[in-house]
């Protein structure tokens, strides 16, 4: 069992550079884990930066194997996206994170936002989906927003015009679309022009090293009145100093999500959290 464990662990460290033969070692342990149960969903706050008060809250994926330490997403689903099996773990995230959110949602109206790889995109069924999970859940559509990145269009091929219609009919119920990771990928300005979006996340490279780094918080300000001007709301992304904090409520942003506020936790954690923040 021994020498099974420190191969599994040689297979994981390679995640992100994998020959073939590792490739197919790995999405086999993967689905096998969606079900043995060692998926779980982790939660961050997303707040308000006027009074740091959570609205709502990001889904992320952890991969727990028995006796070791959460494995970072970022490791694992690139080869779910190769081959797949981000189309059958991202249902199952949506659906647990749903269920998870729905009680949150009625008793202090935080919102839920939830991850969507390109590949889920181009399933044809992925609107039916998603919208079964709100109603199984009973979490109203207008609390859910997905988060695409601005290469979806891209990677999603000659595919782009399924996306498109899957995120406009999920609109029309009244679910919000934000962009991931805004600033960090291609054409960024013709994407929100051409996109159906409500929301613009910040990628947390443009947050400030110090209070000397005048030409970070340019470009952060320059987003902001961008998306302002578009209706957007904007959520900024590490946000992991106080100074974040105060610089991005000077520059009229409007939420934020980081390490200063909270890192990403287990259900029933962010559950005590959001009740601490009831009572103050
Ligand atoms: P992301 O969507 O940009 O998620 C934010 C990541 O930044 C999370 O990493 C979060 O833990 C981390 N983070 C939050 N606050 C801070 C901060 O103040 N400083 C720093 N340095 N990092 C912070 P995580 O959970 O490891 O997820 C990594 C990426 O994996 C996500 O980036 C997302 O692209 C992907 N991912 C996670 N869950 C899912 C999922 O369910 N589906 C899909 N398709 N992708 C997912
Ligand atoms: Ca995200
Ligand atoms: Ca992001
Ligand atoms: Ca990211």
């Amino acid at each position: 069992a021994k020498a099974a464990g420190k191969d599994q662990a040689a297979v994981y460290d390679v995640s992100l550079r994998l020959d073939q033969a590792e490739r197919v070692r790995l999405l086999e342990r993967l689905r096998a884990s969606v079900d043995a149960g060692e998926f779980a969903v982790h939660y961050q706050p997303i707040v308000s930066l006027d009074d740091a008060r959570p609205v709502a809250v990001e889904a992320l994926v952890r991969w727990t194997l028995p006796g070791r330490a959460p494995i970072s997403p970022d490791r694992f689903i690139p080869a779910t996206e190769d081959s797949g099996l981000i189309v059958t773990l991202g249902e199952w995230v949506l659906r647990q994170a749903c269920a998870d959110a729905v009680v949150w949602h009625r008793r202090w109206g935080t919102t839920l936002t939830v991850n969507v790889s390109p590949r889920q995109l181009v399933d044809p069924n992925f609107t039916t989906k998603a919208l079964a999970a709100l109603r199984d859940s009973g979490l109203p559509p207008d609390a859910l927003t997905l988060e695409i990145t601005e290469g979806v269009l891209v990677r999603a091929g000659a595919d782009a015009h399924q996306a498109l219609l899957h995120l406009s009919a999920l609109r029309a119920e009244g679910v919000r679309v934000a962009i991931d990771d805004f600033g960090t990928g291609y054409s960024s300005l013709a994407y929100l022009r051409d996109l159906p979006i409500d929301v613009l996340k910040i990628d947390r490279s443009f947050m400030p090293a110090d209070n000397a780094d005048t030409q970070q918080a340019a470009l952060v300000r320059a987003i902001v009145d961008l998306a302002a001007g578009l209706g957007l709301t904007t959520v900024a992304e590490g946000v992991e100093t106080a100074d974040h904090a105060d610089l991005l409520r000077d520059l009229g942003c409007e939420r934020g999500q980081g390490y200063h506020f909270a890192r990403p936790i287990p259900a029933a954690g962010l559950m005590a959290l959001l009740s601490g923040a009831d009572t103050r």
